[in-house]
């Protein structure tokens, strides 16, 4: 094995007992890079000189007996995530130089246990998207097949992981953008519950759904990585109070499971016979495994039908004002046409997003403005609380929820970017959950007949990642 496979587990391990070193380790992951990027294209910008020297400060801490889990471990994060003095575009021209005086968060908790930080990943731009076909820096291909996308927003973070370029990478899902990639690159991704970890410096697209989670290889990786990122934040007050969770301590653990398996997510228009059979098998086997204690209710959550219009009116609106400080004056590149006031605005607005951010603001503009604002926004308010409501009314029977991530596998390059509804319904299982503010994981069921990755989703009430995590660790490889 390559050490640019390992995972985080095995690359604590072998740093531990001395097999190899974290400048080895980062090597293998830029030499795959430099390999792979002109086919992938999952790195908008690769910081080789930093990450060697941080590799061989890890190694220092690892000789000094100061090895935390991170230290020395090389990883990736979505360019919608600000990173302290390193470049971070959001994906687009807009922000092409923008150097951040300041980190997220999640990013700076990582580093600060001696993770090495590789590079910045592609995205769709500032997470529009469903294919990363959204970016103003080209495509993200899929690993498993380069003519189909690598899923979106965060293809750029799911290819990495899936093609062994990094060990791990951190991501931001307001809408799918964690589970839908993961689901069609083939590996496992978290969208944490709303408020559990800080999005402070996470480029805000719609601020009551966005969340910022781990894409790994292992559902174990993802706990440990939950361990470092969680908890309150003074620098974000949406984030709850509550302790974290020994995450890693409450896997593999014997506990009964009342599971629910929505009909709405098994029955929709334009799902692949495929896919759902193969969430379906994996559905039989955790039944026949016999040391598992877990009963299966079919239930109901009626609202999911207006999951997708809810999201697409509350998202543009909250996006329409995230967006508003990005105008060419206070932030980002200036349009060399501009000569006035007016056009500094507009043309370099105009010119340094992409179409679908620019239709977004369009439509939150208009979805705020008065005379529609009851009509549009205060409506999917309201439809949003029904959302919330259907998915309490189910946790009050059950304890998880299993769906299909997507219901299909990657699609063609090209093959959605034009039809701008089909592109918005491939969130269709995604997007419910995150408007509820709940937490989900996408966990790889076995790949098609193309040889295409099929993703299973496990969703648990607010804040219940522990037992999400028990459960996904406990039939991973079932
Ligand atoms: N595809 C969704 C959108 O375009 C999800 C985005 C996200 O989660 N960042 O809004």
């Amino acid at each position: 094995m390559n050490l640019n496979e390992l995972t985080i587990k095995q690359a604590y391990e072998g740093l531990k007992n001395k097999e190899f070193t974290s400048v080895e380790l980062t090597k293998a992951c830029l030499n795959r890079i430099k390999e792979r990027n002109k086919d992938i294209n999952a790195f908008i910008s690769v910081f080789e000189e930093s990450a060697l020297a941080e590799a061989k400060k890890a190694d220092e801490m690892i000789s000094s007996g100061k090895q935390q889990m991170l230290t020395g471990i090389p990883f990736s994060v979505k360019d919608a995530i600000d990173t302290l003095d390193l470049r971070s575009t959001g994906a687009a021209k807009i922000l092409d130089n923008y150097v951040p005086p300041f980190e997220s968060t999640v990013i700076s908790k990582i580093r600060a246990q001696g993770a090495v930080l590789l590079g910045k990943n592609n995205c769709d731009a500032f997470g529009h998207g469903a294919s990363n076909e959204n970016s103003m820096y080209g495509p993200v291909a899929n690993p498993h097949d380069l003519t189909k996308v690598a899923g979106g927003s965060s293809g750029g973070s799911s290819a990495a992981v899936a093609d062994h370029q990094c060990i791990f990478a951190i991501a931001e899902d307001t809408g799918g953008s964690i589970r839908q990639p993961a689901s069609f690159c083939g590996i496992v991704g978290l969208r944490p519950s709303y408020g559990r970890n800080s999005r402070y410096g996470i480029m805000p697209m719609a601020s009551s759904l966005d969340t910022v989670g781990p894409m790994t290889k292992t559902v174990e990786d993802i706990a440990i990585l939950m361990e470092v990122i969680a908890g309150s934040d003074e620098k974000d007050a949406t984030t709850v109070p509550d302790e974290v969770p020994e995450y890693t301590k409450n896997l593999n653990k014997k506990e009964k499971f009342v599971i629910g398996l929505p009909q709405e997510y098994f029955e929709t228009d334009g799902m692949h016979e495929e896919t759902r059979k193969l969430v379906e098998n994996k559905i039989e086997k955790i039944k026949a495994h016999t040391e598992l204690e877990v009963e299966f209710k079919p239930v109901s959550l009626p609202y999911t039908k207006y999951g997708i219009p809810v999201y697409y009116i509350i998202v543009p609106s909250e996006d329409s004002s995230n967006l508003g400080r990005i105008d060419g004056v206070r932030y980002g590149m200036r349009s060399k046409e501009a000569k006035d006031l007016y056009n500094i605005y507009a043309k370099s607005r105009g010119e340094g997003f992409p179409e679908e951010v620019k239709r977004r603001i369009m439509v939150g503009t208009y979805s705020l403005s008065s005379g529609y604002y009851d009509a549009y926004y205060s409506k999917a308010q309201k439809v949003r609380t029904l959302i919330i409501e259907d998915f309490n009314q189910a946790f009050a029977q059950v304890d998880l929820l299993i769906t299909p991530t997507s219901p299909f596998t990657a699609f063609d390059m090209n093959g959605k970017i034009n039809d701008l509804m089909a592109m918005y319904l491939a969130d269709v299982f995604v997007s419910p959950s995150a408007v509820a503010g709940l937490p989900g994981i996408s966990i790889p069921v076995g790949n098609d007949s193309k040889n295409l990755p099929v993703g299973m989703q496990i969703i648990a009430p607010r804040l219940g990642e522990e037992k999400l995590l028990n459960f996904a660790s406990l039939v991973e490889n079932v």
